[in-house]
This record gives C-alpha cells, structure tokens and sequence, in this order.
C-alpha cells in the first residue's frame, strides 16, 4: 500500500471548524513535513468562528490576525468547504471515508447554566445569544433585545461580560464605526439602559476579566464606573494572592478598581457598577424578568483556591434584563466521544478518547479539547500539539477509502448542499467591506445565510 504522507498519496485532513484553532491545525500540518491536503470545513459560509462572531466589534484590532488565516488559506494545500454542518450535511463516520484523519476544531457552542429558578424567564439572555446578535452571527439574527429598562445585569466577571456589558454601556457614537450589525446598532440607540451591574460571585483580585478590559470601563464617554471602597476589602488569603509575583494581572485590575471606587460621584449620565461576592440564586418576575434575587457570598478556601459560598444573606436587584456570562461550553456531534461533565470531547493532548482507549483518526484542539480558556493565540500550541499526536500516529492511521474532495462536494451537492468555497468567501468579504464604507464602517455583515448565497449568486 502507498505510504499516507507521500506526493503519491498524500495525508488528508478534514478540520471541522474555521476558527483560529482550525486555522493554526492546518498551518501545523503544512510546517510538519509530509505531503498533507487539508480541508477546513464550517458550518458558516464565513471562516473565522469566534474572531468573527466572537470577539466585540470595539475591538477592530484584535480580528486583525485573520490576516494571518489568509496567509495559511493561501497555501495551495488548503481548501475550505463553507455552509457545510458536519453531523448534519455529512456524518463523521462519512468523513472518515474521505479522509485519513479528523481533527476537530468546533469550539464550545453553547453556555454553562446557573441552575436557579427563573433562569429562563423572559428578559433573561446568555452571553452568546447577545454575542452572536451584535456581531451579526446569523443564528441570532432574530433575537429581540428588550432594551427598555433602565437595568441591566451581567453574571460573570470574565472578558465576554465585559464585552457584553460594555457595549450596553457605550454610546452610539462609540460604536457606529465599528463592524457591529446594523440591526445592533439600531436597538442600541434606543436603548434606555442607564445602569448596567457586573456581578461576580468572588471577590475583586479573583475576577477573570484582564487589565485591559477593565480600564476601559473608565474610559467610556457616557459611563461612569462605581466600586463601593468596601467591596475592595480583602480577606488574608485574597491579600495573599494579590501580593503573589505571578498574579501581575490580579495586582493591575485591583489598582484600576482601587482608582475607580476614588473616583467622585460621575455625572456622565450612565453608571457601570462592578459588584463582587454576590451569586444570583434566582430570577423573578410575573411572566418575565423583573428582579434578580442575590446572595452575598463569604470566600473559602486557601490562597490560590478559594471558592464562593453563600452566607444565607439575600437582597432583591430590580432589573429588566440579564446576561449570564459563566462560561462556555462545547456541544456532542454523533460520531465522537463526549464529556458531558467538561463539556467538550475527551482526549489526551488531542487524541480522542473513548473511555481510556484512543479513538484511530480523531482528534481534537481548541476549546473543544481545552475548555473555553485563554486567549487567540493560546489555541497556536495547542493545536501544534495536537497535530504533532496526529503526526506521531501517521504509519498507524487506517487510510481513507476514498480520498477525493470532488466525490465528497459531488456527495454534499446531491443532498442539496452549496459548499461555499475560500474564493467565494472572499467575495463575500470584499462585498461587506464595500456594504460598510457608505457608513464609515470596516464592513457591514450580511446578517443571514441566505443573504449571503444571494450575494454570491448576484455576482455570478
Ligand atoms: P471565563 O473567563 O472563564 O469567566 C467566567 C466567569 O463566570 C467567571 O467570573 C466565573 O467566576 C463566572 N462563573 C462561572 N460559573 C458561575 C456561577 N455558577 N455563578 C456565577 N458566576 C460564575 O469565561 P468567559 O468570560 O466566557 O471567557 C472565555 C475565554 O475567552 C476566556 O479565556 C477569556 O479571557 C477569553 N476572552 C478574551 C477576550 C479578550 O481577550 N478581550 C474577550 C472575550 C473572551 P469564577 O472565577 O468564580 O469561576
């Protein structure tokens, strides 16, 4: 048999999702050596996943690195099949006929729960489904956000609460140049939204949200921050952790709060007020959201490891809206192994796993092998890891049966599927960025699916 690798027969890889884990798999792959082909696969027409439906529209700078994406989809080795759902469109056990190897780069599609009564009212939202609404992702684009009341509250403390509660805090004005959705920007502007809360169930030095993001809470022209000095009150293991030479960004976001709760009493109009050592322990409200009942917390637990527990002490927020933004988490796909308790699929540095044995031919980086941690570029050695398991494994991978994109396209069209290819991505790309110019916007986004294949279709 022809060894996998060769120009003879060279290693195919199908990578389910275009993010930038996804992106950085197939730069590995093309770094490693052997003759590969890889096929980046989303369910999108767009590439990009979270750097495009993720990361706030404010922050233009960040997406920048999708220049480093064009780069590696440059390679002549590289194809992208847009608009394609694996798990729906094509199974994984078909893939696996196509392709010598799977390795998926899926993310975490979905929200960690509370578990509190009322979590569901109406008026009560996930942080993904705000997300995805102002960043034009097109399964949010018939979100309706009640703007009306004059509180919104935030649950969470990582960078995507700061994300959603600085754009419910930031003015028009701030954000009409940005590539937020026109649809965003509309309900923005009537917003009524004077106060927005970020709440955290820790104390101010084990919040998860980065300098950065913090301080420019400060900087907003119509917002003013409020820390309560008391809230700044540390327990002995807190001041423990704050004087630890590894918590440089702890020491950073406590000075910013330290600056804020010194701050007089702003007349900017809006206020932003961070609350900490309070859990959410139930939503209320007669067939929607009117209040949010919440339980101050005492920290247990050692420097470095302290938890939040409840003291049985409660108080009523009244609300209209909120957000709960406590983390991700990933979703099962027929075909592969799940770990419902981490939310994303078992593996050991990237090899799938089924119980304790290595599944041949999967693999996983991202979040969907991590959890939904770290930054952009975390996911680059993460998904070198992976390739290099993947790499390891190249003289003991079962070959496809059928290794040929054009009989899978074929496969995908007879089931009425339009792959939309890296070509047709970029017209799309440059039609969005013309859509924006008229507006001083960097692009604006074809909201829908279907606007964005009659886009393609108009152009021939
Ligand atoms: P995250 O950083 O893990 O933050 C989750 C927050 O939810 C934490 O404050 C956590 O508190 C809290 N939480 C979890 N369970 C809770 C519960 N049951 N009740 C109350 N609070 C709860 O996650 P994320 O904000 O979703 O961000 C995901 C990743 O993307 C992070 O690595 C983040 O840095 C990254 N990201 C980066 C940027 C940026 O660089 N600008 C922007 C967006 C996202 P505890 O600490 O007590 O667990």
């Amino acid at each position: 048999m022809t060894e996998l690798g060769t120009p003879a027969r060279p290693l195919r890889v199908a990578v389910v999702g275009s993010g930038p884990s996804g992106f950085y798999a197939a730069e590995a792959l093309f770094k490693a050596g052997p003759e590969v082909r890889v096929d980046v696969f989303d369910r999108l027409p767009t590439p990009f996943g979270l750097v495009r439906g993720g990361v706030a529209p404010d922050h233009q700078k960040i997406k920048n690195v999708t220049r480093v994406y064009d780069r590696i989809a440059a390679d002549a080795r590289f194809s992208f099949l847009g608009n394609v759902t694996v798990g729906r469109d094509v199974s994984v056990e078909e893939l696996r006929g196509f392709y010598d190897a799977v390795l998926f780069t899926c993310g975490a599609e979905t929200d960690r729960r509370l578990g509190i009564p009322g979590e569901d009212l109406p008026g009560s939202f996930t942080a993904t489904e705000f997300v995805g609404w102002y960043n034009a992702h097109p399964d949010y684009r018939d979100r309706v956000f009640d703007l009306s009341a004059e509180v919104a509250v935030v649950i969470g403390q990582g960078n995507v609460a700061m994300d959603v509660s600085r754009i419910l805090s930031k003015t028009v004005d701030e954000l009409k140049t940005t590539d937020i959705a026109a649809h965003a920007l509309e309900a923005l502007a009537e917003s009524r939204v004077r106060e927005v809360y970020l709440v955290g169930r820790r104390g101010p030095v084990q919040a998860k949200f980065t300098p950065p993001e913090i301080k420019e809470i400060g900087e907003l022209a119509a917002c003013d921050p409020v820390v309560a000095p008391e809230d700044l009150e540390l327990n002995e293991a807190s001041r423990v952790e704050l004087e630890d030479p590894g918590n440089k960004h702890q020491r950073r976001n406590y000075e910013i709060l330290r600056e804020f709760s010194r701050r007089e009493p702003g007349a900017k109009g809006r206020r932003y007020l961070c609350r900490f050592l309070e859990s959410p322990v139930a939503l209320e409200g007669e067939g929607r959201l009117e209040r949010v009942v919440l339980e101050r917390n005492v920290l247990k637990g050692d420097p470095g490891n302290q938890w939040a527990e409840g003291s049985g002490d409660t108080h009523s927020l009244a609300c209209g809206i909120l957000f709960r933004s406590i983390g991700y988490r990933g979703v099962p796909l027929p075909g592969v192994p799940f770990d419902e308790r981490r939310g994303v699929f078992p593996n050991r540095k990237g090899r799938i796993l089924d119980g304790e044995t290595v599944v041949p031919g999967l693999y996983a980086a991202g979040w969907i092998k991590r959890g939904p941690s770290g930054v952009i570029g975390t996911n680059k050695p993460d998904a070198v890891e992976t390739v290099e398991c993947l790499l390891e494994d190249l003289s003991s991978l079962e070959p496809s049966v059928r290794p040929d994109r054009a009989g899978l396209v074929e496969l995908l069209a007879g089931r009425g599927v339009r792959v939309v290819d890296y070509e047709d991505w970029r017209a799309l790309d440059a039609a969005e960025i013309e859509r924006g110019k008229a507006k001083g916007k960097p692009r604006e986004k074809f909201p829908t699916v279907a606007a964005m294949l009659e886009a393609l279709d108009s152009q021939g």
